[in-house]
């Protein structure tokens, strides 16, 4: 295990951050204006994103991009500490086309879809043309459990028609966004068995019966790519718009979530690194009775367990994506089980780390003035989105529990019971 950069994702990371210093710093501030002014995206975005491409800074998440599309071919090791870089600026990540939810929807078209899904989805996707959304949450049912959804897809002929309602689908609010895959319950379902009972679909936006509801404020923070409601009244699409087998939704869902968690993971790192960097610089500048805040023990105290909490945090994350590079060399089941304890540990992460940055940032922490209150609010989403902390323990423990039982017993050898202190074993000679 080795986690030094490789001369290629070092070289990309520092063009990557010149770039944002050059580019997308000095637009922070009218990228704010224009969408409060309702533009969005802005108009500047296309430009930025033409010059990214250009530079070669595009599509730098999919390892295992093919000659003929556009991308860097990373590992998820290398790419990672692009994503954190991106992390800082919240809308960077799309200049570059490495942007949720399209990034994990791109890879699972890019291992599912037939060739002429690929051309009318895929490729638009790779090279920036449109954006999608990934439709699974619904309001009426726990959705942390996949297996309880109910939205219903049911074959007519040569169509399949949807019928249900989707809340907190992240994207389908921007006005490129042109493609929602959901996942639904197929109607003709007799399998008790909640894992193959459910398939993907790819629907047009525009197609008849999609209802764009509202766009749900997260915490009173109005994302203009929206967290929307949406709903599906027999909405009809072609029977070849299915993507991937029938009753493989379950299965493909989980298979799109790996190296997404590592990006969001990595993303929340770049947050929580510049909200440290923020409070240290403000508890230097700052003064309350008579020295600077950087004096005061607790303060210290903050800034010492945010910076020991983010390089764990990295390194744990790091280890996942080498882990998820390693393909079938690795136990499945550990990689899972890692994944989502990185999960839960980044969301926690950036709770705990931009709470106490808001703290020493006094009432300002608490204005849109600097980044903080935006990636509080973002990090508290983080804890329910792509699935609750509680899930992910769930997930961590089992594995656990499952390696204790294979093995059970094991670690008897470990206790000094009275009755092997009355009769120690006597070394052989
Ligand atoms: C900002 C944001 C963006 C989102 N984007 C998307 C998106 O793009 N597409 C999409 O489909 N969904 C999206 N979601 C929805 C998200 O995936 C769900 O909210 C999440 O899966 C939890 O489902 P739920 O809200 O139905 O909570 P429920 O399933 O009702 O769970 C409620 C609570 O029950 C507890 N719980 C659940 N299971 C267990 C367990 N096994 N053990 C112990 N406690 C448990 C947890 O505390 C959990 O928080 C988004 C959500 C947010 C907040």
């Amino acid at each position: 295990m080795d986690f030094a950069l490789s001369p290629l994702a070092l070289a990309l990371r520092d063009r990557l951050l010149a770039f944002m210093d050059r580019y997308l710093l000095p637009y922070n501030a009218a990228w704010h204006a224009a969408v409060a002014a309702g533009d969005y995206p802005p108009p500047f975005v296309e430009d930025l994103k033409a010059l990214a491409r250009e530079e070669g800074l595009w599509n730098l998440f999919l390892p295992t991009l093919r000659e003929d599309e556009p991308g860097t071919r990373l590992n998820n090791l290398d790419y990672a500490p692009l994503a954190e870089a991106m992390g800082r600026l919240p809308w960077a990540a799309e200049v570059f086309n490495c942007q949720a939810p399209d990034t994990g929807n791109i890879e699972l078209l890019h291992r599912f879809a037939t060739p002429a899904q690929r051309t009318r989805w895929l490729v638009p996707l790779l090279h920036g043309q449109m954006r999608s959304a990934f439709a699974m949450s619904e309001p009426d049912v726990a959705s942390s459990d996949p297996t309880n959804l109910q939205t219903t897809v049911r074959r007519e002929g040569d169509d399949l028609v949807l019928s249900g309602r989707k809340w907190f689908i992240t994207g389908a609010a921007h006005p490129h966004c042109q493609l929602l895959i959901v996942l639904c319950r197929n109607a003709d379902a007799d399998s008790e068995d909640g894992h193959h009972r459910h398939s993907m679909v790819l629907v047009p936006v525009n197609t008849p019966g999609v209802q764009i509801v509202r766009n749900i404020p997260v915490l009173h923070h109005h994302a203009p790519e929206g967290h929307c409601e949406i709903l599906l009244r027999s909405v009809r699409v072609p029977a070849d718009h299915l993507l991937g087998d029938w009753g493989a939704g379950f299965a493909m869902a989980q298979a799109r979530l790996g190296p997404g968690r590592v990006h969001h993971c990595m993303r929340s790192i770049g947050q929580c690194e510049l909200a440290l960097r923020l409070a240290t610089e403000r508890a230097l500048e700052r003064t309350a009775f008579g020295k600077p805040l950087a004096e005061q023990a607790n303060v210290q105290e903050w800034l010492a367990e945010s910076r020991i909490e983010i390089d764990q945090a990295r390194l744990l994350v790091l280890h996942a994506a080498w882990l998820l590079d390693q393909g079938d060399a690795v136990d499945a089941r550990s990689v899972r089980a890692q994944v989502a304890a990185i999960k839960l540990v980044a969301a926690r992460l950036q709770q705990r780390v931009v709470d106490r940055a808001m703290q020493v940032f006094g009432a300002m922490g608490m204005s849109p003035d600097t980044p903080l209150a935006a990636f509080w609010t973002w990090g508290r989403a983080l804890r329910l989105m792509d699935g609750p902390d509680e899930v992910h323990l769930r997930t961590v423990a089992r594995h656990e529990l499952a390696q204790a039982r294979a093995g059970l017993g094991a670690s008897a050898a470990y206790f000094t019971t009275p009755e092997q202190l009355r009769a120690p074993p006597h070394l052989s000679a």
